[in-house]
Parts: C-alpha cells; structure tokens; sequence
C-alpha cells in the first residue's frame, strides 16, 4: 500500500489469510478459534453417517472418494471416515488445502490422504465433500453504492476508504461452489456444506476479525488474527445451480445435528463414560443450540441430482 496505494477489501482478506493459515495452527483452546468438529467427535461422526447413507443409497458406487474443503486440523475428516469406512466405504481421501502448515497436522490424523490446492484437482469419480468453515475464510467484496470498498494505509494503521451501507459480494466463493457443483454434476457425488451465515442475501458489513477467541478489529494485525465474512448461502447455492447440480434447502446446525440423531449418540457416549457425561452434553448444547451455533450456522448439500438428498436436508 505504501508504494501501490489502496487495495480492495477482498484482496486485503486474501492476503491476510493466506499468511495466517501459512504460518499457524489457528485452532483450539490455544489457538484464535474453535470449530464444530474440535468441540465434539460427534459433529464429524454424523457428518460422515450423513454422507454414508446418501452413497450407500446412491448404490454405493465403488469409485467413490472422500474430499474435504479446508480440513483444518482433519479431525472432522478422521471422526467421519472412521464413521464411514465402518458402513462399508473404502475409497480413497482427497484433501483441498493450501497450507503446508496444516497439511502436516491432517496427514497426522487422516494417514493416506493425498492433498490438492484447488477443487479442480479433485479426481474424476464421485464425491463424498464436506467443507465445514472453508467458506467463510474465502475473501468477500465489500460494496458501497458503485464503488467497491477499499483499505488504504492511514499514518501507521489501516483504514477503510469509503463509509457507509456496504454490501458484500463474493467472486471467490461463487467459484469455489460453481467448480465443486460443476464436478459433483460431471461425475456424481454430494457435498455438505456447513457454515455461518445468512440464508438470504441482504445488505451489512459482516466483516469480522478473531484472536483468542475475541473478535478483533479487521484492520488490526493483518495476517496475524483471523478474517471471516457470513457466508450469503443464497447466493452459494445459485451459483451450484447454475454449475448444474442439485442443492438443498437451507437448514441450521442444531437442526440438521437433531435429524441425524445426535441426541442419541450424545446419551450413547454420556453412558459409555460417566465421567464425561457433563462435557458431552455441553458439547451438545454449543452445537445445536439457538443461543450458540445452531442457528446461526447453517447447512446445504450440493448434490448430483440423480443423487439422493442427504438426511436432515430438504430439496
Ligand atoms: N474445516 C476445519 C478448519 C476450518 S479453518 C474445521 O472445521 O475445523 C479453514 C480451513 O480452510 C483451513 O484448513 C485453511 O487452511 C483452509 N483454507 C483457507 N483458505 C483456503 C483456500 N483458498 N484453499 C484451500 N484451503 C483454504
């Protein structure tokens, strides 16, 4: 900035996360966040129970592949396949992940997996996608009125150029859905989508910053704390259709968890170890709740459309 000027909000984010995920592992009670799968084995249990069932009444293809979109740490992928393999599915793990950082930790917990950088890479056979928080991360242009918004170096700090209602775009993750819904169209599959964020495309700044589990100021620290926008799950979803697959209806956490069952897994594991009975059903509370991420955070399924809708999901 200090030689070339202003740059976009989108860049901005772009760069800033780029590093970020680069340089560390950003999960868990030490790290800046925690996400659905850190907080229980079951979120990635009924994830992967979900996406065995919609394969196994799919015919249960035998070319089929697992895939995971920003696996994060590859709990959710290891609490899946573990799931998975034991209704019978054997087929291989891709993982889409650009940090060499974090590609050490999946290989850690998801031995076998092979590792691509973008979802054009995927093998040509039926997918079996999750992509849990991966959205998110994925810059957003903001907009206020015809001018796209832009962050410029103010003195020492960071400052947005224009003020005023903005709304927010994303270039980025309309692809990313377009080239995952565009594959999954060519070559079967379905994919989970799960993330925070609005069911209906509208108008606000939601632009957010975390460090140690406190929001932060976005123009503070750049790459050193992370940088999320809510995901527009209408606008996600308009651009699989117009790739050529099938997608879902909107459904929030809680409610997609409840339908899978999660109640009663949560009793299973609560019985099998007392002592851990207390946490589990706070686990259960943080992830299906209303006052934390059940509704807030929602679900889609991108699928072929002579593929079965997934359980806990309405066409
Ligand atoms: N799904 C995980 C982690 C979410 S954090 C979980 O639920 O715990 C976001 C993840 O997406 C990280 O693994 C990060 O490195 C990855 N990521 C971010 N931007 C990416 C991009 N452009 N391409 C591929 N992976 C990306």
């Amino acid at each position: 900035m200090r030689t070339r000027g202003p740059i976009t909000v989108a860049a901005y984010m772009e760069a800033c996360n780029s590093h970020y995920y680069a340089t560390r592992d950003p999960l868990g009670a030490a790290g800046d966040f925690t996400t659905a799968p850190e907080i229980s084995q079951m979120f990635g249990e009924l994830v992967g129970a979900c996406l065995a069932d919609c394969w196994r009444r799919a015919g249960a293809p035998g070319d089929s592949a697992y895939a995971e979109l920003g696996p994060g740490r590859g709990t959710l992928a290891a609490d899946a396949l573990r799931v998975m393999r034991g209704a019978g599915f054997a087929g291989p793990v891709h993982l889409v992940e650009t940090s060499e950082r974090l590609r050490a930790e999946q290989a850690v917990r998801v031995p076998g997996a092979q590792w691509h950088a973008r979802i054009e890479q995927l093998p040509p056979v039926p997918l079996l996608v999750v992509a849990n928080e991966f959205f998110d991360a994925l810059p957003v242009e903001q907009w206020v009125g015809d001018e796209q918004r832009l962050v410029t170096l103010d003195g020492e700090s960071l400052a947005f150029v224009q003020g005023g209602l903005v709304v927010e775009r994303s270039p980025a993750r309309a692809a990313a859905a377009a080239a995952l819904a565009r594959h999954i169209a060519a070559h079967g599959g379905a994919a989970l989508v799960i993330d925070y964020g609005h069911a209906q495309s509208s108008a606000g700044d939601t632009l957010q910053a975390v460090r140690a589990h406190r929001f932060a100021d976005p123009l503070h620290d750049p790459g050193e704390q992370d940088l999320t926008a809510h995901v527009d799950f209408a606008a996600l979803g308009d651009a699989a259709r117009g790739a050529g697959a099938a997608v879902t209806a909107v459904a929030g956490q809680g409610a997609f968890l409840h339908a899978l069952g999660i109640s009663a897994r949560a009793s299973a594991l609560a019985a099998r170890n007392a002592a851990r009975g207390a946490e589990v059903h706070a686990a259960l509370q943080r992830l299906t709740d209303d006052a934390a991420m059940g509704s807030l955070f929602k679900v889609i399924a991108i699928h072929h459309p002579h593929w079965p809708v997934p359980a806990g999901l309405a066409s």
